[in-house]
């Protein structure tokens, strides 16, 4: 078990080996967008031309079996707000106007795909086999603190029945300890959110921190009562070479995106 990377033509991406139905967490590889953008952008906002990124999200898709038209993305802005989505949500964001603020997105309509962006942050996808309910998740450190993960979870047990020892969680690639260099703000915010356990996965250098936020996300998940979890060991700002990196690239840059498709429950 782990993280399986995947390839078909340019496209390049990662899956988590617990989640069985289409999901991706995506690389920069791929797409038609050019220069600093080059190539799979997956950000309207990050001055691309729509037409490339929309041309990247039919790439994207059409590797997981679906279309533009069948997306909700996120419209992020670090809160902990979770979404439900229903058919009428589908193509916000991508194809249609965005959806009102939030940082995690679930539901239980077959067909539906969600979507979360990250330039370093940490995207979580989440499958419950039994009900067939997805969710995905945007956890920056204020979003971590703030246990978006956690919440996703509770959401999907709150609104589709979901019971929380058969959701499965697959902690994408974002920057790694060896990268994430914080002040004293994020280590506090993470203690006040995990307690004194926090502390083991932050590691002080001088006067600076090296946070572990792929650990901390994962005990997240498992306070919540998530059992099944696989985690990418990749780190964005060391792999700059796959992936987008706002620690490495500042906003000249694009965004991937961790992308996972409603298949129903077991029939
Ligand atoms: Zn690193």
């Amino acid at each position: 078990m782990g993280f399986t990377r995947r390839q078909e033509g340019a496209l390049v991406y990662f899956t988590g080996d617990n989640i069985s139905v289409p999901h991706a967490f995506t690389t920069r590889l791929g797409g038609v967008s050019r220069d600093h953008l080059a190539a799979l952008n997956l950000g309207f906002h990050r001055g691309d031309d729509p037409e490339r990124v929309l041309e990247n999200y039919r790439i994207l898709c059409a590797a997981l079996g679906t279309a533009p038209e069948q997306v909700a993305a996120a419209h992020q802005t670090h809160s902990d707000i979770v979404l439900p989505v229903g058919p009428e949500e589908l193509g916000a964001g991508v194809t249609s106007p965005r959806l009102p603020e939030c940082d995690a997105l679930v539901t239980a309509t077959p067909g539906a795909a969600l979507m979360v962006f990250t330039a370093d942050c940490t995207p979580i996808l989440l499958w419950d086999p039994v009900t067939g309910a997805v969710g995905a998740a945007h956890a920056g450190w204020r979003g971590t603190a703030q246990d978006i993960g956690g919440k996703t979870v509770e959401a999907m047990a709150r609104l589709y029945g979901c019971r929380r020892e058969n959701i499965r969680a697959a902690v994408g690639p974002n920057i790694g300890p060896c990268c994430f260099e914080t002040g004293p703000e994020v280590p506090k915010a993470m203690v006040a959110q995990l307690g004194p356990g926090a502390e083991e996965d932050i590691r002080p250098v001088g006067e600076k921190y090296y946070v572990n936020l792929k650990a901390l996300n994962s005990k997240l998940l498992r306070r919540a009562g998530v059992e099944n979890l696989e985690v990418s060991p990749l780190c964005t700002a060391c792999r700059t070479d796959l992936f987008w990196s706002a620690r490495r690239m500042g906003d000249a840059r694009g965004s991937q995106g961790a992308m996972i498709r409603c298949m129903g429950g077991i029939q």
